[in-house]
């Protein structure tokens, strides 16, 4: 199981945007028609996955609240990706898809009694990452949830699961927060000014966890061109020669890391995406150019920038 290491400074508050569907759910709960399973929809970057994480280990934890306390055994453990009653379904490290077997093992695991007396859930992300034979092998259990299962899909893309996985779901969809809800929660959150907020904001194209993971991964402040110009370059947003400009008066080196640590964050942080085998090879290949970098072998700013802006391009 992996467990989303990522989010875990969130797992005890829900986003200030996911109140209301965090306590929407609980409501359902409390009131014992909570459906067997939910389908949490919208744009990358809002925190489904946060509220997905946030409610599944609220409803474990031990002090019935709306969020989880984060103190009692069952959220220590959930926490560590250990707990026995709650299981999460990603792509395997390098992979793009959620195979048949990885299915049955998590259908296996919903029929199996609750250790704790409480709900087993399951929660699937990406969901739209499930292979069709997937998809299938978790039909019966979306038709016929045992006792008090659960199961979670993420997915920011609902259109390409199967018709007959969406129809037995009950979905939410995540709203986009405002613009002054989003930058005071950025600004408490990095402790970052209004104006970095608010760059961060836009250079993350209004997605609040992207921006917070551009704040706490950069210094902005002065690294903004630059910043721009290789998202530019990843995004399909500026040209060769565009992204060439926003590179002069950074040393080699900064823009090597820069760049590396964008592709990284595509590899292992785009909410829902898994990185794909094009994100991995970019990656190898600058850090094969900032190691020699670092080990004093000069090839030429001049020869490697424009190669590195072909490598963003041609493979993004
Ligand atoms: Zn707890």
């Amino acid at each position: 199981m992996r467990s989303p290491e990522l989010l875990k400074p969130w797992l005890n508050s829900a986003l200030p945007w996911q109140q209301s569907i965090l306590e929407r759910l609980s409501s359902l709960e409390h009131q014992k028609k909570l459906p067997h399973a939910i389908l949490l929809t919208g744009a990358k970057g809002l925190g489904k996955t946060q509220l997905a994480a946030s409610f599944a280990t609220g409803l474990l934890c031990q002090r019935a609240g709306v969020e989880p306390c984060g103190s009692c055994t069952s959220c220590q453990l959930a926490g560590g990706g250990a707990h026995g009653d709650f299981r999460w379904i990603a792509p395997e490290e390098g992979k793009r898809a959620i195979g048949v077997d990885a299915i049955r093992a998590a259908v296996t695991f919903m029929q199996q009694t609750s250790g704790y007396g409480s709900h087993k859930v399951l929660v699937i992300q990406p969901a739209e990452a499930m292979t069709a034979a997937a998809a299938n092998a978790l039909l019966k259990t979306l038709e016929e949830p045992p006792g008090k299962a659960l199961l979670i899909l993420v997915s920011h893309r609902p259109g390409e699961l199967p018709a007959t996985v969406r129809s037995r779901c009950q979905r939410y969809n995540l709203p986009h927060p405002s613009r002054p809800v989003a930058l005071t929660w950025l600004a408490n959150q990095s402790s970052c000014s209004g104006p970095i907020a608010e760059q961060a904001y836009s250079l993350a194209q209004a997605q609040p966890l992207t921006a917070l993971r551009l704040i706490l991964n950069e210094d902005l402040a002065t690294k903004a061109a630059l910043i721009d110009a290789l998202s530019g370059l990843l995004e399909g947003s500026k040209t060769t020669p565009e992204a060439l400009a926003g590179f002069s008066g950074y040393d080699l080196d900064v823009i090597l890391d820069t760049a590396l640590q964008r592709v990284e964050e595509r590899i292992y942080y785009a909410a829902g995406e898994p990185g794909s085998k094009a994100h991995f090879r970019q990656r190898d290949k600058i850090l094969e150019w900032l190691i020699a970098n670092r080990k004093g072998i000069n090839f030429g700013r001049d020869v490697i920038l424009p190669e590195l802006a072909r490598l963003l391009v041609t493979e993004a």
